[in-house]
Parts: structure tokens; C-alpha cells; sequence
């Protein structure tokens, strides 16, 4: 049997452990998850694209927040996306001043897949995890995030937990240290 197998059709949603896959796991609200599907089928057919702050522990990132930035690629922002650098620098100026880390970025994929473009990997931080949602007509149909891991990306694990209000309030604190 080889070991590269790739079976990742956009219909099968099974949590089937992927071989090489990184040991890290991305963890969203279902809150977050709805608002992310409202928001790229909002923009449909254009491709939406933002940002997921949260915290990261390890190889575990929890989402508290997903931003939503411009998508520069106006009317041609069918099969791209340029995020606006406005609100990249907001998002690494609130960092700084103890804010929400950046965990990653999200954006969609009208009409194709949740998986990543060549065009993806240009320029992608493997700090960062890359969220992907597949949309089409009927709406939000899949989503799936991403690591770089030598050079390419591999999925990560993508966790679905309990909304914001029943979480340990601790997180929100940590930004001040004490
Ligand atoms: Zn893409």
C-alpha cells in the first residue's frame, strides 16, 4: 500500500487520520464556524478572506475571534484573493499591544474545493494555519484548515467545541500578564 494516499474529495468530510499529517489541531466555536459560512456566502461568488485570532497552546489553537478584511482583488476575486494590508497591520498591532495572536488566515474557494491553490502556498507562513471553506450556489459546503509542513500543505485537525460563553474564562485573561 503506499503511504500517499490522497483522499480528500470535498464531500467526504471523515475524520480519518491523514498518513504525515502535523500533530496540531485547530479548535473554532459553532458560532465561529456559522459566521464563517455566512460570510463567504455573503461573498459569493467572490472569494471572502479574514483572520483567526485566538490563542495558540502547543500545537492547539483555539479561535476567540474571526475578523473579516477587504478582499483587493474586487471583481476579479473569483479564483483569488489579496488581503488588505490595512488589516493584516491592524491585526499585528493589537497582537503587540496584548492582544489576540494571529493563528491564521481563512478565505474561500467559490465553486472549488476546500483545498489549497498553488497560489496558496505563495508566500504562506508555516506558523500560521490556513482555513478553507468550498462554497457554492447553495452555500457553505465544506471546510478544512491547513498547515505548511515541509514545504507543502497538510490538513490539520479541526475541532468544533462549545460556544464562547461556556468556555474557561482564564483565556481571556492570559493576555495580561501577571
Ligand atoms: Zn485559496
Amino acid at each position: 500500500m503506499s503511504p500517499q494516499s490522497h483522499s480528500t474529495d470535498m464531500r467526504t468530510n471523515s475524520a480519518a487520520p491523514e498518513l504525515h499529517s502535523p500533530p496540531s489541531s485547530l479548535a473554532l466555536t459553532r458560532r465561529q464556524w456559522s459566521e464563517l459560512e455566512n460570510r463567504v456566502e455573503a461573498a459569493y461568488p467572490l472569494e471572502a478572506c479574514g483572520l483567526l485570532l485566538g490563542n495558540r497552546h502547543g500545537d492547539c489553537a483555539r479561535v476567540a475571534r474571526v475578523t473579516e478584511g477587504r478582499n483587493l482583488c474586487g471583481a476579479d476575486g473569483r479564483e483569488r484573493f489579496e488581503l488588505d494590508p490595512v488589516h493584516l497591520l491592524w491585526a499585528y498591532e493589537q497582537a503587540e499591544n496584548g492582544g489576540d495572536q494571529i493563528l491564521g488566515l481563512w478565505h474561500s474557494h467559490p465553486d472549488r474545493p476546500a483545498k489549497p491553490s498553488v497560489a496558496d502556498l505563495h508566500g504562506a507562513d508555516a506558523a500560521w494555519s490556513y482555513l478553507i471553506l468550498s462554497v457554492n450556489i447553495e452555500g457553505a459546503q465544506a471546510m478544512r484548515s491547513w498547515r505548511i509542513h515541509e514545504g507543502r500543505f497538510m490538513p490539520e485537525q479541526l475541532r468544533v467545541e462549545t460556544d464562547a460563553d461556556s468556555w474557561p474564562k482564564r483565556s481571556a485573561h492570559s493576555k495580561f500578564r501577571s
